[in-house]
């Protein structure tokens, strides 16, 4: 999959330079992610709040949180130095939405000063249906929501509460509200014509028979892509929330459950779980050459 023989010729046209849709792409042009999203507004039974949203990134070193200005311009200084950045993506370290002025204030600087980066966001899907006309003000073509279920009874074992209308809430309940505004949001999106990638984390004896019938749900409501990750659970990663002592997928329990859903939609199956603060190409990380010290000092044309 990821090629442009199984896509819808539109779709196609859109992601063909996007290195996370277009096996071919991730290639020859780069991504990066900046941290400017610290808090959350759900917890999840897999998330490690000591390193980034499992939402689009693997666990592995705690990324530097930047504000919206400073992120611009570390943005301007890889644009500049690595030609091939075509993509800007706000994926944690907590959740883009529940950080809405952060955000979307980064993507107004970058949108002014960059106007050919593509930008991308992802999301737990929360607050998405609040902001679906903000993320299409600002030319956001790429939405990534992780769903991992659409049935309540099962989101209770991953998702231990949810923060919503000031309230905390916890079981069935924030579980259904979830599911409904996730659905919602995918929905709007769709109506929009805004791309929406799904990611769905693997959780052996949880989720992972379910998530058959995730992506139906997400294929009928317009979904592009259906990306489904293992859980990482290795001890090395430290504990993650609620879940200590679960183990992850198999590669060929992985395999077994794409091939299931494929068919159905396209299936992701590059997705490198980036980190949060990734850049550069696909495999490759060079984010180390951009830490807001270097970024501070080098000569960047920019006026926030
Ligand atoms: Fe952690 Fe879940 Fe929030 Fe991501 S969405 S930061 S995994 S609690
Ligand atoms: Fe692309 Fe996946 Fe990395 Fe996001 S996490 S930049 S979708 S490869």
């Amino acid at each position: 999959s990821g090629g442009p023989e199984d896509m819808d010729p539109a779709i196609w046209e859109k992601v063909k330079n996007h290195p996370c849709y277009s096996e071919e792409a991730h290639h020859h042009y780069a991504r990066m992610h900046v941290a400017v999203a610290p808090a959350c507004n759900i917890q999840c039974n897999y998330c490690n709040r000591k390193y980034d949203c499992a939402n689009e990134s693997r666990p592995g070193v705690v990324s530097e949180k930047l504000t919206p200005t400073q992120a611009a311009k570390k943005v301007l200084a890889v644009a500049s130095t690595i030609p091939q950045m075509t993509v800007l993506g706000i994926a944690g370290p907590g959740d883009p939405l529940a950080n809405p002025a952060k955000t979307f204030e980064t993507f107004r600087q970058i949108m002014e000063a960059a106007p050919d980066i593509k930008l991308c966001l992802s999301t737990n899907g929360l607050a998405l249906p609040d902001y679906v006309d903000e993320i299409a003000k600002y030319n956001v073509d790429h939405v990534t929501i992780t769903i991992n279920m659409v049935d309540p009874e099962i989101g209770q074992h991953i998702y231990p509460w949810i923060f919503w209308e000031h309230k905390r809430i916890t079981g069935i309940e924030a579980a259904r509200i979830l599911t409904e505004r996730q659905l919602r949001g995918l929905e709007m999106l769709t109506e929009r014509g805004i791309l929406a990638k799904i990611n769905s984390v693997m959780i052996p004896g949880v989720n992972d028979q379910h998530l058959v019938e995730v992506n139906r749900a997400v294929k009928s409501r317009g979904a592009f892509l259906h990306n489904i990750m293992p859980l990482i659970s290795a001890p090395e990663h430290g504990t993650v929330f609620g879940l200590n002592g679960q183990r992850g997928p198999t590669a060929q329990e992985l395999k077994a459950l794409q091939d299931s859903c494929e068919g159905e939609m396209n299936m992701m199956r590059h997705c490198r779980q980036c980190r949060a603060d990734a850049v550069g190409l696909l495999g490759e990380d060079r984010s180390a050459e951009f830490t807001t010290d270097k970024i501070m000092e080098m000569e960047v044309e920019y006026d926030a």
